[in-house]
């Protein structure tokens, strides 16, 4: 047996090996250990190692699977099922055992690993001497995309966009140095900075031998896939890079899905849709779709605006927030609909109720192409089709191009609709080879075996009546069981009862089970129409799930348009509910807010309570903003939300202001505190200019840029003096809209000296002995930091701020070097910095 199992794992080193034995999928050696440890499993041994040794073992119950997998999953173990193949009781020898499918975090189908709302994306990225191949998918849905992109910078965005859950590489392992294990991981910073500068830092890689990445067998592969004989009808004959990661993806799908493979209606090409960048750190301090306290995503932003009715259009407005768009006609088409949409309150609510009735199309279309979908499937897919021609109805005559789309309903899933529902009953059963599936009236042939077996049901009734009046037995009763078929059962205090011609086939505790012949002859009457019946149900069931399988392109499609809908409706909700307005999105590089408000800290405030703030910024006179003002009173909140306006306006949506205009911004940068940089292990200051050189070398004019604290890691005239440099060489050579927070109040000479600089201060008003934060954000610089009375509320012992304050003016009474530095700063010798450079140029 261990033989077996090793050849087995040979195969499957880096692989989690759950070997079917009986009852139990058991798992041996480093594997056991791992499971034992990550599944809370008991470890124990058996016999069989070399040399006598015990073999570390540990296994779950088969049919406690479903309750491991999703765990391994997502702890992104990659998990090999292995079963047995044929029955032990009549295997002659060893029991044949295979891998039937290998699940892994890229590649899951069942709904209990998948997140409604998000897509679970499996990609491959080759790359090529002039750029990328990407490709993704996602198995549960059908969806399958290639592209090429220019450089490694364009592929780390569209991966980290994606947030896909596994991505194959092509990787000689053994060059690498990789010893392959289950639960060791490869990492970016493993694979050489080439890989690594394409790869998001957290993102799950999976090496994978490169042959598989050639072009000519990735050509071959998807041909077979598609069954198509050349790739020009999905747009990438011509994109060998595409081709190669496409090829890759279903080379692997093929290997670890084995006969589960997904069906994918097509492969669609698109080119690297430039959209405002949001990388990972901006994601994050932005709270898009998570707090970067705690990491909820309750407090996001997503949170927030994600009013969606269907899981597809939770999964289409996560996308289009974290991908908004640069084209500004593009935008007006989202906000054209949504315009509509906030202004006709009772087509909202009727979309809205429609929407409600609408289940996840996409991901049971990729049932149904993969032949897994039952009659509960197809039932809630014909729910939700119906809802199609309602939907069409209400947005008919409507001018927005986005919501015209849904006009008129397409009239062969309408037509597919009618035969689900002609076809099935209104609740079938989750098997589908036991019957009960068809409705009557849509086969002949059902109806009539089933009144055959209705006949038969009847005959056993009033055999079983008049057995009891010829007896006299009233107990007696006709039963069935699977093992033993139909029977007649009498107690035994009735046994003396039993005429001569029942046989006796079984004695239990109280009774005896009899049989006649002419039961029996009922009995194989009713056993073979009932196969008869149900292998004919299973015949018509399938039969409509292949006509359904015709239409998976269409059905896509249309829950695409569906899922779009669902996004516009939840964002039109929420301006409606939270008094949004459009924005008027320019090609220009201005933005200017009036009365802007945070969208989340607002909804968190009882109503009025949050104070609503302008902004104005652009690439000439207010193009970089030095903002001062102590902590706690509201610095990152005006900051945050003129990056969430930037992506609502850009995502389509109307945004928490009076009024804003919004110059199409194409990435937004942000450097905000450093409090989770010290799990990476690296100096927190050394980050934090990791992250500021990446802004330099990146931001453009149509940026918009967010960086507060600059050089706070490490000693005061250092830090002064980066921060200085830096927000010059942003106001002076990048000119990109830029808020600079900084608690060096020093900064605000800067002002002095370029003309493109603005100082803005958060208002704090001051009584006797108290400081009340006005989060009003004001022309003008902060004099002070009041830090103490900040620690005081804070909850620092009187005595203790008693004391602060002692020091405080003691140091102040005596302090030249703040007094200096204000000199120095707005001196020639500062304001002259380039001088020399210039004296030089001109010499
Ligand atoms: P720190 O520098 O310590 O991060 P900060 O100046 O950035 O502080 P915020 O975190 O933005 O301060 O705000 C602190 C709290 O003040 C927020 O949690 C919020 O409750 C409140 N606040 C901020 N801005 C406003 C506003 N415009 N209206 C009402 N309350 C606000």
């Amino acid at each position: 047996m261990m033989t077996q199992f090793l050849a087995v794992k040979e195969q499957y080193p880096d692989v989690l090996l759950l070997y079917r034995m009986g009852d139990f999928y058991e798992t041996f050696f480093e594997d056991a250990k791992i499971a034992a440890r990550e599944l809370e499993l008991t470890l124990t041994s058996r016999d069989g190692g070399k040399d006598g040794e015990r073999i570390p073992m540990a296994g779950v119950p088969h049919h406690a699977l479903d309750n491991y997998l999703p765990k391994l999953i997502a702890k992104g173990f990659r998990v090999a099922i292995c079963e047995q193949m044929e029955d032990p009781a009549l295997a002659k020898g060893l029991v044949r055992r295979e891998v039937v499918r290998v699940v892994t975090p890229g590649t899951v189908l069942e709904a209990s690993m998948l997140r409604e709302k998000q897509n679970n994306f499996l990609a491959a990225v080759v790359k090529g001497p002039k750029g990328f191949g990407l490709a993704y998918c996602d198995a549960s849905t059908g969806e399958f995309s290639v592209t090429e992109l220019a450089d490694a910078a364009r592929t780390r965005h569209e991966l980290d966009r994606l947030g896909v859950a596994e991505c194959i590489l092509p990787l000689d392992a053994a060059r690498l140095g990789w010893v392959p294990a289950p639960d060791k991981r490869l990492a970016p910073a493993d694979l050489g900075p080439e890989w690594q500068s394409a790869l998001p830092d957290e993102i799950q890689v999976t090496p994978r031998p490169p042959a598989g990445f050639e072009l000519e067998p990735a050509r071959r592969a998807l041909h077979q896939q598609f069954g198509v004989a050349s790739l020009e009808g999905f747009g990438c004959a011509n994109l060998p890079l595409a081709i190669r990661a496409a090829g890759a993806i279903v080379g692997y799908l093929r290997e670890t899905q084995k006969a589960q493979l997904p069906l994918f209606a097509r492969l669609r090409t698109y080119r690297d849709a430039r959209c405002l960048v949001l990388d990972g750190a901006t994601r994050k301090h932005l709270e898009l779709t998570a707090t970067s306290r705690d990491g909820s995503f309750k407090g996001s932003l997503l949170a927030l605006i994600d009013r969606t009715k269907t899981a597809m259009g939770g999964r289409k407005l996560r996308g289009w927030l974290l991908a908004p768009l640069l084209d500004g006609l593009a935008i007006a088409d989202r906000l054209d609909a949504v315009e509509e949409l906030v202004e006709d309150a009772a087509l909202l609510r009727a979309l809205g109720d429609r929407l409600d009735g609408v289940r996840d199309i996409e991901r049971l279309a990729g049932r149904v192409a993969a032949g897994t979908a039952n009659g509960r499937d197809l039932v809630a897919l014909c729910d939700s089709l119906l809802m199609l021609p309602h939907v069409a109805a209400l947005v008919a005559g409507r001018r927005p191009a986005l919501l015209a789309a849904l006009h008129p309903a397409p009239g062969e899933l309408v037509a597919l609709a009618g035969d689900i529902l002609d076809t099935l009953v209104e609740a079938p059963p989750i098997a589908v080879t036991e019957g009960g599936l068809i409705r009557e009236g849509w086969s002949q042939e059902v109806d009539a075996l089933r009144a055959l077996l209705g006949d038969n049901h009847d005959w056993l009734a009033e055999f079983e009546a008049a057995e009891k009046a010829r007896t006299g037995v009233k107990s007696l009763k006709v039963g069935f069981t699977r093992a033993f078929g139909y029977y007649i059962e009498v107690t035994h205090a009735n046994r003396h009862l039993v005429p001569a011609e029942y046989h006796r086939k079984q004695t239990l505790v109280n009774c005896e089970r009899f049989i006649t012949p002419e039961l029996k002859e009922r009995e194989t009457a009713i056993l073979q129409g009932e196969d008869r019946l149900h292998a004919l149900e299973y015949e018509l069931f399938v039969q409509l799930r292949e006509k359904a399988a015709m239409l998976v392109p269409e059905l896509q499609a249309a829950g695409g348009r569906l899922a779009e809908l669902d996004a516009l409706v939840a964002l039109a909700e929420v301006a409606v509910a939270r008094g949004y307005v459009r924005p008027s999105i320019a090609d220009d590089t201005r933005l200017a807010i009036n009365e802007g408000r945070h969208p989340v800290v607002e909804a968190m405030l009882p109503t009025g309570a949050f104070v609503p703030n302008d902004a104005l910024l652009d690439t000439d006179a207010d193009q970089l903003i030095v903002l001062t003002g102590p902590n706690m009173s509201g610095k990152s909140t005006w900051m945050r939300q003129l990056g969430h306006i930037i992506i609502l306006a850009q995502m389509g949506s109307f945004v928490p202001a009076q009024s804003a205009h919004v110059g199409l911004v194409d990435r937004i940068f942000t450097r905000i505190g450093a409090v989770d940089d010290l799990a990476t292990g690296q100096s927190t200051f050394m980050v934090e200019m990791n992250e500021t050189a990446n802004i330099l070398h990146h931001a453009t004019e149509r940026s918009f840029i967010v960086l507060d604290e600059i050089g706070r890691g490490t000693s005061t005239l250092d830090g002064l003096s980066i921060a200085w440099a830096v927000a010059e060489h942003l106001a002076q050579d990048v000119r990109a809209r830029t808020i600079f927070a900084t608690h060096y109040h020093e900064m605000t000479g800067l002002a002095l000296h370029h003309a493109g600089v603005r100082n803005y201060r958060v208002l704090v008003e001051e009584t006797e002995d108290e400081v009340i934060f006005m989060h009003r954000v004001v022309p003008g610089g902060a004099d002070r930091s009041y830090g103490i009375e900040v620690a005081r509320l804070a909850g620092l012992p009187p005595k203790v701020v008693a004391r602060a304050k002692q020091v405080l003016n003691a140091l102040e009474k005596n302090n030249k070097l703040a007094a200096s530095l204000r000199k120095t700063l707005a001196s020639e010798e500062i304001g002259g910095s380039q001088l020399p450079l210039f004296e030089a140029s001109r010499g």
